[in-house]
């Protein structure tokens, strides 16, 4: 094939070389000092042994022995890009938010787009949600959006998650994907039904990475002037269109070209470069005020529900463009790292339960995976000069040289800005006993039976039942009739419908 047929991504090496010919140096050590050979270790004459002096060999080898890092617990393949955020609509009426300032205003942002479930090198078109999740360089500090291709989520509390997650992944015994836990996990916990309808309708196998829309999911708030508090909703649509793929023709995906989505980002933003038509999306919000928080028929806070668009319909905020592949791979995009914890003043957190989990667990899971500093790696670095007491540990590039360790010190502080006082959400009054509550049964089914009701048409109806069909045909029978029990709670004619499949389908024992 002619290089000039094949697409940017499969071009990458010929283009940094032509770019590049002319200032390549000489190999040398990570020390910098020059290597004379790097095909050959120093042996003992032509095929005597290897003498312990080689150095240059240990030092690959060794690097080599720690080239990779735990992957991701869950997201673990994904797709990045670089580009910026803009302004064009005005809701500083809302909030502080100096990302919003003014109309016409730009951000500098990174995206990561990602699988759940599967490993390091599993296939793009999986039937399985898709991280969606943004970090905003902004001149108060990093603002981490951390979403999905869906405004609702499988559970309300975070001690699920892991329970959750580990259904979804493989069976400790056979390490196999298991349609038994699967399905096991899910129909016990029915408020996951809403995510699930979403997961196994024609959205749940998006067409790569920029045919979907993006949800921050859980309601944050905005803090406006004097305090002023709104509950909100962060969604992106695509301005690429929504497309998706069929699930058979998402399995030869997954056979011929496992990297499809992420070739695909990277293809779109390489040839955005010469036709200037860069990957791009539409930013709303939704907002809703305390006082209505407390009078809706359904819990504001709760992840597993939307807020109807008729009530709270969506405001236009602005836009993001993706026009900057990664420069590296790993240093760019393995090594980013997204905490819902990173809030910049303006936008704050609620009441979410599961967003209150999320808020400590993820720079739990990057110190684990990255260390104590990764957020002095240059992706997750702020523009803003970070002035703390935290110092020492692994990998510490910015240390804060001479400043005090310790506070209150008598040397400069640092201390806490008195402006914070202008932002900061206002007083919130919470009584209650502290004791369990299981959330379990908080109106699981009525905005599923909206979805399969007014959402999805004839065709929508079926290409579910028949999804939802094909997978729970691989799991034990008591396991099915319970599933199948939960949407008939969702809507007797849906249970109907997938227990009429289900009993005329091959039940397979893969
Ligand atoms: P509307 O009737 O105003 O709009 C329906 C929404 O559903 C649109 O946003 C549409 O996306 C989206 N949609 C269409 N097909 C699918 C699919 N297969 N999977 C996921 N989303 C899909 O919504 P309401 O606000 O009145 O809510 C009705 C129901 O719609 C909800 O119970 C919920 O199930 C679903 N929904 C609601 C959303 C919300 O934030 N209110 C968001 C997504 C779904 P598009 O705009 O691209 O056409």
């Amino acid at each position: 094939m002619s290089n000039n047929k094949r697409d940017p991504a499969s071009r990458q090496l010929e283009e940094w070389y032509e770019k590049n010919k002319s200032q390549i140096g000489y190999v040398t050590s990570e020390a910098g000092v020059a290597v004379p050979y790097a095909d050959s270790s120093i042996t003992v004459g032509k095929y005597g042994p290897i003498v312990l002096e080689d150095f240059n060999l240990f030092e690959q080898l060794a690097h080599f022995n720690r080239e990779r890092i735990p992957e991701r617990v869950v997201h673990a393949k994904g797709a990045g890009a670089f580009g910026y955020f803009e302004v064009t609509h005005d809701i500083s009426k809302y909030t502080v938010s100096k990302v919003f300032e003014y109309v016409g205003k730009k951000t500098n942002i990174a995206v990561r787009f990602s699988q759940v479930a599967g490993n390091l090198g599993s296939a793009d078109t999986v039937r399985d949600p898709r991280g969606f999740a943004l970090k905003f360089y902004t001149e108060e500090g990093i603002w981490d959006l951390v979403g999905n291709n869906t405004p609702i989520f499988f559970m309300r509390d975070p001690i699920l998650f892991p329970m959750f997650i580990k259904s979804q992944k493989r069976n400790p015994v056979t390490n196999l994907r298991d349609w038994d836990m699967f399905w096991d996990y899910l129909s016990l916990r029915p408020e996951s039904t809403h995510q699930v309808m979403f997961l196994f309708s024609d959205r749940g196998i998006p067409d790569g990475h920029r045919h979907q829309h993006g949800f921050g999911s859980h309601t944050f708030s905005l803090i406006g002037k004097d305090r002023k508090l709104t509950w909100c909703k962060f969604i992106y649509k695509t301005n690429q269109g929504i497309k998706n793929l069929d699930p058979d023709k998402a399995q030869e995906i997954a056979g011929k070209d496992p990297d499809y989505a992420l070739r695909d980002l990277y293809n779109a933003i390489e040839n955005g470069k010469k036709t200037k038509e860069f990957p791009s999306w539409t930013f709303y919000i939704q907002v809703m005020t305390p006082e209505e928080a407390k009078h809706q028929s359904f819990n504001p806070f709760d992840i597993t529900k939307v807020w109807p668009h008729e009530d709270f319909p969506l405001i236009k905020v602005g836009k993001f463009v993706l026009n900057q592949n990664p420069g590296n791979y790993f240093a760019d995009i393995e090594q980013i790292a997204f905490s819902p914890n990173n809030l910049t003043p303006g936008i704050g957190a609620s009441p979410d339960r599961l967003l209150q989990g999320r808020l400590i667990s993820y720079q739990d899971t990057h110190r684990y995976r990255l260390g104590a500093n990764y957020e002095q790696l240059v992706v997750n670095t702020t523009l803003n000069k970070v002035s703390n007491f935290q110092r020492d540990g692994r990998d510490a590039v910015n240390n804060q040289g001479g400043a005090p360790n310790y506070h209150p010190n008598s040397f400069g502080g640092p201390d806490p800005d008195p402006n914070a006082m202008s932002w900061i959400p206002p007083p919130a009054k919470v009584e209650g006993d502290v004791d369990y509550y299981d959330l379990g049964e908080d109106d699981n089914y009525s905005q599923p039976r909206v979805f399969w009701n007014k959402v999805l048409d004839e065709g929508g109806k079926s290409r579910l039942v028949d999804n939802l069909a094909n997978s729970l045909k691989m799991t034990s029978e008591r396991i099915r009739n319970r599933a199948v029990e939960v949407f008939s709670k969702v809507d007797p004619d849906m249970g109907d419908r997938l227990r009429n499949m289900l009993a005329t389908e091959i039940v397979v024992n893969l």
